[in-house]
């Protein structure tokens, strides 16, 4: 390690508090830095080069540095660096960007409105749920269903939705008109048959409905896939059966688009994946390739409505952040979009869907490994637990050794996760899953 490697070392490990780290390892483990990036790859101070194969946070959809958004960046940033939305302020990017939104939309939708992460996303799409029900007189039905296993982000109100133990543990939430369902998660094998699950999954939600009573319940949410949850994609039938039951209790649907969104699944959006007919999405990520932060709630009229006739009575809709709608992320999700569409990176993955779910599937034949799941470019490989150890160690060993093998993996409990930029390749395919069949011969 040079002296400047070992400096930044030393500043950050004195400095920076971590997301999803723990802090004493850190103390004593140091960064892993990461100095620059390239298509589907990032590189170390030293040079050392890793497939990023979660495309950073399941995010880079175009791969690192596209020339094209660097360009829509810079263009933006020269004429109109920054500029507020607030008291009926736009500017050219963000209109055109909702209009592009509203355009590709997989329902009809009426209006958007932007904020900075995912996190604010849900969390906006919760207070509109909640500003709905007051305009329409229903000051009770704003309880919102969510998922075990769910992950939706991380601000006090979409943490409380996130179904998951870290997320909550120590942090005191205060929402209690949060509540849990099952995880879609079926395990082939079991003693019950899918179909027997997915009607299980919809029978606990119309009696958590039931017993809750369905005039409290304003919304349910969903990612059409579950992501950071384990990669859990739902058994065939589950978002009918589920939605059926919303339907009969007059309950908004919401869809979390943040990881499906823009093609992951094989599809524009995890909405036509599984006929999934929400009321409201939120997308963030591959929306600008996560190279400015960026996100969007979509609200079809049956919300917006209500909404606009509410800020109307009050004389302004409260709600909004500095920087919604901001211009240089607006014109750099669009170029994105722009993208993805001209390049056809939708249509990328769904011909290389079918090679990369073969090549988990023929990794969970493997001696310790539990199952695969994927669809379109999103997967994982689950180890089966070990006598003795406990949950998450074998994920974190592998995802350890991975990393040593040049291939950069995110271990979820004791599965691995993989979500590779949309520019794939076959071939590029190809090494990574010989990566992990290495990484398998040789781990112990
Ligand atoms: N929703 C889903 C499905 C996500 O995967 C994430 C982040 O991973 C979020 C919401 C939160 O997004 P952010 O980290 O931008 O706040």
């Amino acid at each position: 390690m040079n002296d400047q490697i070992a400096r930044i070392s030393d500043i950050d490990v004195a400095h920076h508090l971590h997301s999803y780290t723990d802090a004493r390892r850190h103390e004593n483990e140091g960064p892993l830095q990461i100095s620059r990036a390239e298509g589907i790859y990032v590189f170390d101070p030293e040079g050392r080069r890793y497939i990023e194969g979660m495309a950073g946070l399941w995010s880079v959809a175009v791969g690192f540095s596209e020339a094209r958004l660097l360009r829509a960046a810079a263009e933006q940033m020269a004429v109109l660096p920054y500029y507020h939305t607030f008291t009926g302020r736009t500017n050219a990017a963000v209109a055109k960007l909702a209009e592009k939104l509203i355009s590709i939309a997989p329902v009809p939708m009426s209006k958007v409105l932007f904020t900075n992460s995912g996190s604010e996303a849900n969390d906006t799409a919760i207070k509109l749920v909640w500003y709905r029900a007051n305009a329409l007189g229903m000051p009770k039905k704003k309880k919102v269903i969510s998922r075990l296993k769910a992950y939706h982000g991380v601000t006090a109100l979409s943490a409380s939705l996130t179904g998951l133990p870290n997320n909550h543990l120590s942090f005191d939430l205060p929402f209690d008109c949060i509540l849990h369902t099952l995880t879609p998660h079926y395990r082939a094998g079991s003693n019950e048959t899918e179909e027997a699950f997915v009607q299980r999954c919809a029978a606990e939600l119309e009696a958590l409905i039931l017993r809750e009573g369905p005039e409290t319940i304003g919304a349910f949410i969903g990612e059409p896939v579950m992501g950071a949850g384990g990669v859990i994609v739902p058994p065939t039938g589950y978002w009918k059966a589920m939605q059926d039951v919303l339907a009969r209790h007059d309950i908004l649907l919401i869809a979390d688009e943040v990881i499906c969104g823009f093609g992951r699944t094989g599809s524009m959006f995890g909405r036509e994946t599984y006929d999934i007919r929400p009321d409201i999405m939120t997308v963030s990520k591959q929306l600008s390739s996560s190279y400015q932060p960026i996100a969007a709630v979509l609200v079809n009229d049956r919300v917006y409505q209500p909404i606009a006739d509410e800020s109307h009575r009050i004389g302004v809709f409260g709600h909004g952040y500095t920087a919604s709608g901001h211009p240089v992320a607006a014109a750099v999700a669009l170029e994105n979009l722009r993208i993805i569409e001209a390049d056809r990176l939708v249509e990328n993955v769904q011909a290389l869907a079918p090679l990369f779910g073969a090549c988990l599937d023929e990794l969970a034949t493997r001696p310790g490994v539990f199952e695969s799941r994927s669809v379109g470019l999103i997967g994982a490989l689950e180890f089966e637990p070990r006598d003795g150890q406990a949950q998450g160690v074998i994920g974190t060993q592998f995802s350890r050794a991975l990393l040593e093998s040049g291939l950069i993996c995110r271990s979820i409990g004791d599965a691995i996760a993989l979500c590779p930029p949309m520019i794939i390749t076959e071939d590029q395919i190809k090494v990574i899953f010989d990566t992990f069949a290495q990484c398998l011969d040789t781990f112990g």
